[in-house]
């Protein structure tokens, strides 16, 4: 049922000029299931010029009839969902259920953004003079080259194209290679709804190659990308030399702070299921697990026995937790950061190995026995990986969650409202969760400080980052 996937250029699917493709991988299996066509100078120019035509076009289309359609291509997500959660676990790895509410909570962001951006007001500014109107009118940003990565092949698409879409923009999505079908799968959605030709490209390639040629093109008048801290900065300068708006959303290592007045079952419980959701491979994911002294051993052995029970294995098979890690460059990742930590002293409490020989599975792995020198207190594993580390009191615990360059993501647990407001206010993150998991809703700011990226992909905020503000004052005469 997985079949090859196609570029969609100027309203047409098809391969790319030069006949050139990527092979596809099932990582569960390590088999071929697919190819993707790789994008050419001469298709990205001819996406370029559909993106400047399909913006002229979409952007005289009102809020409200963008609006309609979107929520038509939400609906169609709705219905086709679980054919398209098969492909995406298929190419990914994930467990069925997490593709299916991926695919489902997709279809809530496009509604989400259909309707704010109706509400994309400008305001009236008080003039000095009588019979002088001072308007602040929001205009769309024009064409977006969008780069989306591997770990949510539908989620990273989706907050880009929806606030793009919405607001009026036309966008050229640049999807991950290892899992392309599923993001294709969503675009058609649009299409089917009833997209004009060239407001949406999708082309797939040499990630490098794509983004090197979009960033600096005169059509391209604003740049998103989701994936590592490095290769965010450099598309950001990219971006900075050609004077060109950004959306950055990057690394993590989100410090996940239990307190010794916390429910610790419902800490380690909450936590270990968000740990090893997704293998791990989340922006957001729960990493330095930061425990006060009294109860740290408390909560090592439950989130260990939690670890223990998740049951790895293929995402299409029923009951299966956690799936393989997406890519063959993962198995290494986990490997040299484990290799790492134990040869400097550190204890794997459990797991700490690849599962078999075949697929890209890894055991879930909690570790204790950490310093600062260890590369995983440092690098983002973006894996399964809960890195134990016990801490005396409230200012030693800012001091660590502090201490690496990121802000993305933040977890708290205590039942003291005082602890809990003094913890929010002094984490440097851009987001902060507290005694629950309550991150990445559509209608709540996503995103990060620091080296984690700037910009919002979520809230009121992700629909400025697609809009310029003009002011206009008019006297009558
Ligand atoms: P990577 O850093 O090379 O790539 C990360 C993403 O960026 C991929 O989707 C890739 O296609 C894209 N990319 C890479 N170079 C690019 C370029 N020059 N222009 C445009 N896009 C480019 O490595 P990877 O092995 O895919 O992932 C490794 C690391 O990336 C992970 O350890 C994690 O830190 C980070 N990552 C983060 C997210 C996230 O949600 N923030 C998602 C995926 C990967």
């Amino acid at each position: 049922m997985y079949k090859d996937v196609q570029l969609h250029i100027n309203g047409r699917w098809r391969a790319a000029t030069g006949g050139r493709t990527i092979p596809v991988l099932n990582p569960a299996t390590e088999e071929q299931i697919g190819t993707v066509p790789h994008a050419n100078e001469a298709d990205l120019d001819e996406a370029l010029a559909a993106a400047e035509r399909g913006f002229h076009t979409w952007r005289k289309v009102s809020a409200f009839d963008r609006s309609k359609l979107m929520r038509k291509a939400a609906n169609l997500l709705r219905d086709r969902a679980d054919d398209i959660a098969r492909l995406m676990t298929m190419e990914q790895g994930k467990p069925l259920p997490e593709a299916r509410m991926e695919t489902l909570a997709a279809a809530d962001t496009i509604d989400w953004f259909a309707e704010e951006a109706r509400r994309a007001y400008g305001r009236v500014i008080p003039a000095r003079a009588e019979g002088v109107y001072q308007l602040v009118v929001k205009e769309p940003v024009g064409p977006v080259a969008a780069f989306t990565p591997w770990n949510f092949p539908i989620n990273q698409v989706v907050r880009k194209l929806s606030a793009a879409l919405a607001t009026g923009c036309s966008i050229i999505v640049k999807a991950p290679e290892e899992t392309p079908a599923s993001p294709a799968e969503l675009i058609r959605c649009f299409l089917d709804a009833g997209l004009p030709d060239g407001v949406v490209g999708l082309v797939y390639g040499v990630p490098a190659e794509i983004s090197s040629y979009l960033i600096p093109h005169p059509t391209i008048r604003k740049v998103t990308f989701t994936g590592s801290t490095p290769v965010g900065k450099h598309l950001a300068e990219m971006a900075g030399k050609y004077m060109k708006r950004v959306t950055m959303e990057l690394g993590g290592h989100a410090p996940a702070i239990v307190f010794d007045d916390a429910d610790v079952e419902h800490a380690s419980k909450t936590l270990a299921g968000s740990k090893f959701r997704n293998a791990g491979q989340v922006c957001v994911s729960p990493t330095r697990f930061l425990v006060q002294e009294k109860v740290f051993d408390q909560f090592v052995d439950q989130f260990v026995a939690h670890a223990k029970a998740v049951r790895v294995g293929n995402g299409l098979e029923d009951g299966v937790q956690m799936g393989p890690l997406a890519n063959d460059r993962r198995i290494p990742a986990m490997e040299t950061l484990v290799a790492d930590a134990r040869q400097k002293g550190a204890e794997i409490r459990t797991g700490g190995n690849r599962i078999g020989n075949k697929g890209y599975f890894y055991e879930p792995t909690v570790i204790t026995g950490l310093t600062r020198e260890m590369r995983a207190m440092n690098e983002e594993p973006f894996g399964p990986l809960a890195l134990m580390v016990p801490f005396k009191d409230f200012d030693e615990v800012v001091e660590e969650s502090n201490r690496l360059p990121f802000g993305l993501a933040a977890y708290a647990f205590t039942k003291s409202a005082k602890t809990a407001n003094a913890i929010a206010s002094q984490v440097e993150t851009g987001m902060m969760t507290i005694n629950h998991l309550g991150l990445a809703l559509p209608e709540v700011p996503f995103g990060g400080i620091k080296d984690s990226g700037y910009g919002s992909e979520g809230g009121s905020e992700a629909i400025e980052a697609y809009l310029n503000t003009k002011f206009v004052t008019q006297a009558g005469i």
